[in-house]
């Protein structure tokens, strides 16, 4: 795949069709600029404020935005909680839609097909093979994202941070923990 990426490249920069510099910028976006540490930021915002949380349940995408986070793959966002009894996946059973502005670029298991058929069969055996072991009368809400809609799980805030920052917490948060692999 590396090398079928590269001779793509190689062809098109040589047909003058992209410019290499403009494909590092791009590359380097997704890599440095854009990432989980914009999902954290949200997450540490609405476990401090709680107008904001109201704002996210009721327009994600205006709430994330308010942060500065927008444009492709984040138009239609939706925030889902996790909670006592509640905890939520996410998915894309058809390909590998993910909520770019505030994630990034998805991991590889994310588009893997064991992941996108399972995650849907059996959330509960594929949440612990990721290590994460729920109460068996925790519900689990799956959600699919697609083209349209792209879902931030929102985790629980772990006890015992309640004089944290949200800078602090920000960093507690991960990015299995907003994809809902993982608990914090
Ligand atoms: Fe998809």
């Amino acid at each position: 795949m590396a090398l079928r990426v590269k001779a793509l490249e190689s062809l098109l920069v040589e047909k003058g069709l992209v410019d290499p510099a403009a494909l590092d910028a791009i590359v380097d976006h997704f890599e440095h600029k854009v990432g989980p540490r914009n999902g954290a930021k949200v997450v540490a915002r609405a476990w401090s404020d709680p107008a904001y949380r109201e704002r996210l349940r009721e327009d994600a995408t205006a709430a994330i935005a308010e942060l500065g986070f927008s444009g492709a793959q984040g138009e239609h966002m939706v925030a889902v909680e996790n909670g006592p009894g509640v905890h939520n996946l996410v998915v894309c059973t058809l390909c590998s839609c993910y909520p770019w502005p505030v994630l990034g670029l998805p991991p590889v298991w994310y588009k893997s097909s064991p992941y996108r058929s399972r995650a849907v069969i059996d959330p509960r055996g594929v949440l612990a093979e990721f290590g994460t072991e729920l109460p068996a009368d925790t519900e689990i809400r799956v959600w699919d994202s697609t083209a349209e809609v792209r879902y931030l799980v929102i985790p629980e805030r772990p006890s015992g941070t309640d004089e944290l920052g949200e800078a602090e917490l920000a960093a507690l948060v991960t990015r299995d923990g907003m994809i809902g692999t993982a608990r914090l």
